[in-house]
């Protein structure tokens, strides 16, 4: 809900992430073919001139949520580098 994560750490998404998710396409950079593995395809974050991931709103919240991308689905909350981002962004651990 603070959408630190989706700021901090780079997003990169997957083929099936862009099936899922058809706007990724639209939104994303897609890797050089160097890059490109199984589980890297796109990158959502950083891109030029945008604070963090391209779906963050500006309430914070993912406006494509339900069919997120797998990598944001394996995040979670209260892990350290869950606080690390938080830090990053100058907000406490969560409890
Ligand atoms: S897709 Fe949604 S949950 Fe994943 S980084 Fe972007 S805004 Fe955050």
């Amino acid at each position: 809900m603070c959408g630190a994560c989706c700021r901090t750490f780079p997003v990169l998404v997957s083929i099936g992430d862009a099936a899922r998710e058809p706007r990724i396409r639209a939104e994303s950079l897609r890797l050089p073919e160097w890059q490109r593995s199984e589980e890297w395809e796109f990158q959502l974050h950083p891109l030029p001139f945008q604070r963090g991931c391209a779906f963050l709103a500006d309430d914070d919240r993912c406006v494509v949520y339900g069919t997120r991308p797998g990598v944001c689905r394996r995040f979670q909350a209260g892990t350290p580098e869950c606080a690390e981002a938080r830090r990053r962004e100058g907000l406490p651990p969560l409890p």
